[in-house]
């Protein structure tokens, strides 16, 4: 057996509040022995049984034989499992109560309460997976649209890694070749070969890093959603649209302990691109409210936007208020929305070029959906706006990897400054090494410990 130094530790696993099931989670060199002392089934013991079994079985308290609850215990011994240690599992049914009931025992029987994202933190320092693989693994928990999921399960199957790792490649066997180099220095053009082997390999590194860097606003979208408003003044169809969207492609309501303290976050997926909504309770509050507060609720919820819809009805003549909303959204990305075209026209397009593009103008019906799968297709343009939007690329969404990789980029830069001025190769190396380190830091290469700190107590307890 490995031991692995660590406590044995252990959280509820399941999701906060009232659930069919709690699931109580022990990992370490402990992990079966302590499970032992408060399990019972006649004279059964879950240290004696196989890896990756399930058991069933009562939790009882040692010291005065009080039954706790009846369980089902998974037993899953090392080194296959998510932590690389054994792994107790204890699925109770009694509610929140029984489940913190079992946490208190095993914590007394000699576990350690896990700090948050501890469980993910010792797969990581046992080697079993990267720092970005960490990472997803937190934007799973978190992901709110099935583009987000796709994203967060890409990372955790390494494909980051795997390109971080094949330039980390690259640069080291050039590095080697340098060696070579300067252990032949007989040969007279040796060190033209080498600068120009610098060069070059410099440029098509760079040009990798930089193909990563452009993905990373997609990638960002991806993760968060465009935050987007919808405005315009009473009646002009603003609920109308907001259940269109949400009837076409089924919306995500998120509470997320912890990231939105009281507020609840809606999420559309058009064509696979989640929009973020902003303030949708001002649009279903009733007419007159939002007639009393439109515009100032409007202007704050303009602030968060990246994206605005605005909505106008064609069969009206423009209002003032239709004029304040067009000057209060000049400096966003939008969309105007000339509603209610199965009724007369009042409202000729080309009185709006004034404001406003010609491209930026769409003509819908609520009544009639006319005009609804054109919007969807500028929303979709927006996110994919001059990028070949592959469904398969890796996007680059982590603020901390987009850090690094530009800090590598720069690196490369001096490589290519010095070989232009004819530095030493020696000096030059130290910059290429410098990128080798930094791309290493993106998949936990010597990760400093106030970083993993960091990192994983942004975790959910139990994780
Ligand atoms: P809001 O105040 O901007 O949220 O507007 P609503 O979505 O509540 O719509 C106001 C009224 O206009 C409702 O009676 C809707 O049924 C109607 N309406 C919305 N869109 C259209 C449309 O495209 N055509 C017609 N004829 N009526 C619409
Ligand atoms: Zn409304």
């Amino acid at each position: 057996m490995i031991t692995s130094g660590f406590d044995t530790i252990a959280a509820i696993s399941s999701a906060p509040g009232e659930g069919a099931i709690g699931i109580v989670r022990l990992s370490g060199d402990n992990a079966l022995a302590i499970a032992d002392k408060v399990y019972h089934l006649g004279k059964k013991k879950l240290s004696t049984q196989d890896s990756h079994t399930i058991h069933y079985g009562h939790i009882v308290d040692p010291e005065n034989g009080q039954e706790i609850d009846e369980v089902m215990v998974t037993v899953m011994r090392e080194p296959k499992t998510f932590t690389r240690e054994d792994i107790v599992e204890i699925n109770t049914h009694g509610g929140i109560v029984a489940t913190n009931r079992v946490l208190e025992l095993v914590l007394r029987e000699g576990a350690t309460l896990a700090e948050p994202g501890e469980f993910t933190k010792r797969a990581f320092l046992n080697g079993r997976i990267d720092l970005t693989q960490a990472e997803a693994v937190m934007d799973l928990i978190r992901a709110k649209t099935d583009r987000s999921m796709d994203l967060a399960v890409k990372q955790l199957d390494g494909n980051l890694s795997h390109l971080i790792e094949n330039l980390r490649q690259d640069i080291l066997d050039t590095l080697a070749q340098v060696e070579v180099n300067i252990d032949y220095p007989e040969y007279d053009d040796v060190e033209e070969m080498t600068l120009k082997l610098l060069s070059e390999k410099t440029k098509l590194i760079k040009e990798r890093i930089e193909g990563l860097l452009s993905t990373a606003k997609q990638g960002k979208i991806l993760r968060d959603g465009i935050s987007t408003a919808i405005v315009g003044r009473p009646n002009v169809g603003k609920s109308s649209l907001l259940n269109t969207l949400l009837h076409e492609d089924k919306a995500i309501v998120t509470d997320i302990e912890g990231t939105t303290r009281d507020t609840v976050e809606e999420y559309i997926n058009i064509r696979g691109v989640p929009l973020k909504l902003v303030d949708t309770a001002g649009i279903r509050e009733t007419e007159d409210v939002v007639e009393r507060i439109g515009v100032e609720r409007s202007k704050k919820a303009l602030e968060e936007a990246e994206l605005v819809l605005l909505l106008l009805n064609q069969a009206e003549p423009l209002t003032d208020g239709d004029r304040a909303l067009l000057e209060l959204t000049q400096d966003h990305k939008r969309i105007i929305i000339m509603n209610k075209i199965d009724l007369p026209n009042q409202l000729m397009k080309e009185s709006l070029l004034e404001w406003v593009e010609e491209d930026e103008i769409i003509a819908t019906s609520m009544t009639t959906q006319e005009g609804i799968s054109e919007l969807e297709a500028k929303i979709a343009d927006y996110f994919f706006s001059g990028q070949s939007g592959e469904r398969d690329a890796t996007y680059v969404s982590n603020a901390r990897h987009i850090d690094l990789l530009q800090k590598a980029s720069q690196a490369l830069d001096e490589v290519a400054m010095g070989v232009e001025m004819g530095m030493p190769v020696d000096l030059i190396q130290i910059d290429f090494t410098r990128a080798w380190e930094i791309l290493g830091e993106i998949i936990g290469e010597n990760a400093p410990d106030e970083l993993l700190t960091q990192l994983f107590s942004q975790f959910c307890l139990g994780k």
